[in-house]
């Protein structure tokens, strides 16, 4: 049997609480197979909140309460009729087929009421995971194309959303995008289609790594011949038209754009010196601190935040929940894209502020804009500036 353990707000569980959210935390358990899960809907005013559920045996309440947060965030930005929340589910990823079916398919029955999270694919979770959630309670995005999904991985809608920051950055002078030298710290998803859309627009993708290696050439690599040597399971540091390089020293290669798409916190003080690049585009999430962000900032690199600049994801799973296609989907991360990252560059111009505080004031005005037209919300709104006028 399903058991809701809690449904409300700890303070204790999460640092994050303030108030913007969350709005509610949701700890369950199945009794009979012991698997735990959390789910944390952040803010709701602007729409029902997308996210991932994710699956891993170490998850806690407050990752799943930070990674929810900049969900708010990134669908405010983005303009979305979506929230923010995030879902973990306690279990090894590993599990058989069978087993991972069954657990799912729980965690879905156990959410059909909550209508403030519409999960989506994340680490150890997949479409055929969102198939099940979806048969289950009708709500899920990252589907199967048979079930009207956009495949956004495969199109690379957030390598394509970086491409356009790129050129919005470059149409605010920051640097010349035809010939731009760039270096990509993960070659997967997000960073195939990002060297990709932007070897399209006349850049040259100079270094790429992934977990296994990494490869430079400074006159310029064969963007579909690395991906083509990818796909077909060849090392990156085996490719031959191109010197093998220290995995980690992609960070440092002398380039105008250096994107890290591979995992959080690659980009601290103790590397931010050695930064070449004029502009960093956030491809993952948080890969940089925001104490090596101040340090690029202070230094004059454009470091570009990721919930402004890697939404093409979120805005893809968006219009897949509202019917639309691809096409669709593509022109509303182009528009929006640029729109945000040219309002955020000269907004951190113009305040001599950080992009990234830039861009938590465009959401953030957005989120409290929602939550006005909310009673519950507002009725905080109201105490908080109340408390802010003694
Ligand atoms: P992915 O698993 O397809 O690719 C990640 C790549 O990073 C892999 O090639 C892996 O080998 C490489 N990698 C891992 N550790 C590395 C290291 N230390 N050095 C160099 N390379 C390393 O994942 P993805 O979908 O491309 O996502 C990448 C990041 O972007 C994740 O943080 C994800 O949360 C974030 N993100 C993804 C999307 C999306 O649409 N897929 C959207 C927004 C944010």
């Amino acid at each position: 049997m399903n058991a809701v353990t809690h449904r409300g707000v700890l303070a204790e569980w999460c640092s994050t609480v303030d108030a913007i959210g969350p709005e509610t935390v949701v700890l369950l358990r199945d009794g009979s197979t012991g698997v735990s899960a959390i789910v944390v809907v952040d803010n709701s005013a602007c729409g029902p909140g997308i996210g991932g559920t994710r699956m891993a045996a170490d998850v806690t309440v407050e990752e799943v309460a930070r990674l929810a947060r900049a969900m708010t965030l990134k669908s405010a930005a983005a303009g979305l009729p979506h929230g923010g929340a995030k879902a973990g589910i306690v279990a090894d990823p590993l599990m058989s087929d069978p087993e991972k079916e069954a657990v799912i398919r729980w965690f879905a029955r156990a959410i059909a009421d909550l209508h403030g999270y519409i999960p989506g694919p994340d680490m150890g979770t997949d479409e055929r995971c969102m198939a099940w959630i979806h048969d289950e309670i009708g709500r899920s995005v990252g589907l199967p194309a048979v079930l009207g999904g956009i495949p956004l991985d495969q199109l690379g809608a957030t390598g394509f959303g970086l491409a356009i920051a790129a050129e919005a950055a470059a149409a605010a002078g920051t640097f010349e995008l035809r010939g731009a030298r760039v270096a990509i710290q993960g070659f997967g998803a997000v960073g195939t289609h990002a060297a990709r859309f932007l070897a399209e627009r006349g850049a040259c993708v100079v270094a790429v790594s992934d977990i296994r290696g990494a490869v430079a050439d400074p006159t310029g690599l064969s963007v579909d011949e690395l991906i083509a040597w990818k796909r077909a399971g060849g090392n990156l540091a085996e490719f031959a038209a191109g010197t093998p390089v220290d995995r980690d020293t992609v960070i440092a290669t002398d380039c105008e754009i250096l994107v890290p798409a591979a995992r959080p916190d690659v980009i601290t003080e103790a590397n931010a010196y050695d930064v070449k690049a004029t502009l960093v585009l956030e491809g993952a999430n948080i890969p940089v601190t925001p104490e090596a962000e101040a340090t690029l900032h202070h230094r004059g690199v454009l470091c570009l935040p990721d919930w402004i600049v890697n939404a093409g994801g979120v805005i893809c799973a968006s219009a897949e929940y509202a019917g639309q296609g691809p096409t669709r989907a593509f022109e509303n991360i182009a528009q929006t894209i640029r729109d945000n990252t040219s309002t955020v560059i000269r907004r951190s111009r113009e305040g001599s502020m950080l992009p990234r505080l830039a861009a938590e004031q465009l959401a953030m005005a957005r989120v409290r804009e929602a939550m006005s037209f909310r009673r519950s919300w507002s009725d905080r709104i109201t105490g908080e500036e109340d408390a802010g006028a003694t």
